[in-house]
């Protein structure tokens, strides 16, 4: 059975494992960096970027998953977690994790609509995914290699670059796995390719 870890710092972390419970998958709550080791695939959850980004550094997984992501394992990353993957944060001078070549706006929906739920068509899903956007960051824009999945109002909020999926609402929020879906099988196919 392949290995999916869900990064347990900070945010939403029992929902992901929930949704990805519907998949036929051994799932690591990572709180150590040694457990990055085991995994095959890993998920950043929502929350806050800057306290998750805090506690990566403070618990010494800035490297290891720098390194993980090198390795080519694919990661999905929701909402706060979608902004730790960016290589571009608007008015930051620094990126986090930085694995996918996107620009990020935090909290890019204003008060008005600090959080609301809509349905999105996510390319390779569907046309009815629920999207629960919460303090939810726009992907402003992206480069050749990033794959758009998905849109609102005209703007990017789900995105792929080869192994690494970001959205910006929370698929773990609601009852619909399809994302998880999607992603475990991403890790199956990037397990079965590393065989190969
Ligand atoms: N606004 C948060 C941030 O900037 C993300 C919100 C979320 O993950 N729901 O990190």
């Amino acid at each position: 059975m392949i290995n999916i870890g869900v990064l347990a710092l900070q945010g939403a972390v029992r929902e992901h494992v929930k949704a990805l419970e519907a998949n036929d998958v051994n799932i690591v709550i990572v709180k150590k960096v040694d457990q990055l080791q085991e995994l095959d695939g890993l998920v950043f959850p929502g929350g806050e970027s800057t306290t998750m980004r805090r506690l990566i550094n403070n618990y010494g997984f800035y490297e290891p998953l720098k390194e993980f992501a090198k390795r080519g394992k694919p990661i999905f990353g929701t909402c706060a977690g979608a902004i730790l993957m960016a290589n571009e944060i608007v008015g930051q001078a620094d990126p986090h994790i930085a694995v996918m070549d996107m620009k990020v706006e935090r909290n890019a929906f204003g008060r008005q609509r600090e959080s609301f739920e809509t349905t999105l068509n996510v390319k390779g899903i569907g046309d009815d995914v629920p999207g629960v956007f919460i303090r939810a960051p726009i992907i402003q824009a992206v480069g050749e290699a990033v794959d758009v999945l998905a849109e609102f109002e005209g703007e990017i909020v789900a995105a792929q670059q080869g192994p690494f999926l970001a959205c910006s609402y929370h698929p773990e929020l609601t009852d619909d796995n399809r994302m998880h879906q999607y992603f475990v099988d991403m890790v199956r196919h990037a397990v079965s390719a590393n065989l190969a």
